[in-house]
């Protein structure tokens, strides 16, 4: 007597990222209501009885990427924010252009972000962003997963870059105000695949009131929190000079730092901070792409050896997990002066299971085993620079490209199919974004001829 499925997914080979790592050649995935019922070698004709059938031969199966950290609407910075000085990159230009960026445009932006992510195999985020109801009902809509939360501050980010750090007290109220309300709003909406968080956006960029009002919020409402920390330099000087510690001493002091944060970067993080955060066991996201731009690499590694729980993340414009896993290796082994370090299989659990720990979803997502919600991506692998593919973690992850993935799948339902969206239509969504570039242009045109930016290195990100 078959078994009834909902879908079954095939492959030549099938990584499902669980204990031990193993990777099975001739692989399926069985998925009933919306949850992996099996996974593991191809059963014997007839086991199952399913209603649809994905992948094939010359077919690879992985657990959808978790991207623990990103700002999805941030597409808008691509290429205005890659070369040069970092100050001036951001603080001189991002953190000024946001202010003149609408609503129904970062709307449209994350529309297209969306497509961008689940395109690239990405089936969870994590996101900080303005307008976070935008990008929760894009994510309502495209079949993503995430977890949004409402940037909060109290500094005006437009100023930083003359050094300005005035704090303005009803700014970061009513901020905190709007991501409580989003976060009422929205927290389990889409049928669970919504989930929210409270952010205050960095270390330097609220005062110590307000990252405790936010901990209070957070508690209040039962959610997790979502920083940037020790990301730049002159986050680090100004909360030296303003509490005497370091950024991740100073949150663990003030009762912020617990292990439903999650920290982006800790790229100026000294031994201090790090044991702070060890010891309060947060998560940590990693944002393999945007380090080596800028020049810097957090010491990937001591991290780990700390047990700190740690995930890739994209951070920003740049959504390809194999580019991340990639540089990550890359980087780390250059370092190090080592070529064992972070292994393929090692950073493909980074980009899958340890982003989903990071996050605190693992026992729902980040592999493929029986129980977890089937969030998956099928990799087409007849490509000329795949093969010969020899199956192991190497195969994949120093070969594969984001535009190698054919279907995408998350709670179940196919999401992607031959490398589209099937829930909206992507190519309206570009049609938007690029609709705007004209405005945007003489923004950025007016940005420069008012700028006088810091010119010193104010970070790597974001
Ligand atoms: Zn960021």
């Amino acid at each position: 007597m078959a078994t009834e499925i909902d879908l079954l997914v095939v492959g030549d080979y099938l990584y499902p990222m669980s204990e031990g790592l193993p990777v099975v050649r001739d692989g399926e995935v069985a998925v009933r209501d919306g949850r992996v019922l099996y996974a593991g070698p191809r059963r014997e004709l007839g086991h199952w009885q399913a209603a649809r059938v994905l992948g094939g031969p010359g077919r690879a199966i992985i657990p959808g990427f978790v991207n623990s950290h990103c700002h999805a609407a941030s597409l808008i910075f691509r290429s205005l924010t890659d070369e040069g000085s970092v100050g001036k990159a951001l603080y001189g230009l991002a953190f000024r252009l946001e202010g003149f960026v609408s609503d129904e445009e970062w709307a449209e932006l994350a529309m297209l972000a969306c497509a961008d992510m689940l395109c690239a195999g990405i089936t969870t985020i994590n996101d900080i962003w303005h307008h976070p109801a935008g990008l929760a009902e894009a994510v309502a809509r495209s079949g993503l997963r995430a977890t949004v939360a409402e940037k909060v501050f109290d500094v005006h980010l437009q100023e930083l870059h003359l050094g300005d750090y005035t704090r303005y007290r009803d700014q970061g109220e009513q901020r905190l105000r709007a991501a409580v309300d989003f976060a009422e709003a929205w927290h389990g909406k889409a049928d669970g695949r919504i989930t929210a968080r409270i952010s205050t956006h960095a270390s330097d960029t609220c005062e110590a009131e307000l990252h405790k009002a936010a901990r209070a919020e957070a508690d209040r409402l039962g959610l997790g929190m979502h920083i940037h920390a020790a990301q730049a330099p002159t986050e680090v000087a100004q909360v030296r000079a303003e509490q005497g510690c370091g950024p991740l001493v100073y949150l663990r002091d003030i009762g912020y730092l617990r292990d439903d944060v999650v920290l982006a970067h800790l790229t100026f993080a000294d031994a201090d901070d790090l044991a702070a955060v060890a010891e309060t066991g947060a998560g940590y996201a990693h944002c393999p792409t945007i380090y080596p731009r800028r020049g810097v690499y957090p010491p990937l590694w001591d991290i780990k050896a700390r047990g700190i729980r740690t995930g890739f993340a994209t951070d920003w414009m740049m959504n390809d997990p194999f580019e991340g896993m990639r540089n990550a290796m890359h980087a780390c082994r250059t370092l190090r002066g080592d070529a064992t370090e972070l292994p393929a299989a090692e950073a493909l659990w980074h980009h899958t299971l340890g982003a989903a720990g990071a996050l605190g979803l693992a026992d729902d997502i980040g592999s493929l085993e029986p129980g977890k919600k089937a969030d998956l991506v099928v990799l087409d692998l007849d490509k000329p620079h795949l093969q010969p593919f020899y199956g192991g973690y190497p195969a994949l992850v120093f070969y594969a490209k984001a535009s190698d993935v054919e279907s995408v799948v998350v709670d179940g339902r196919q999401v992607v199919e031959q490398g589209r969206p099937t829930l909206f239509d992507s190519a309206a969504a570009l049609g938007r974004v690029k609709s705007r570039v004209p405005r945007w242009t003489d923004l950025i045109g007016s940005l420069d001829a008012a700028a006088d930016p810091q010119q010193g290195d104010c970070g790597p990100c974001h």
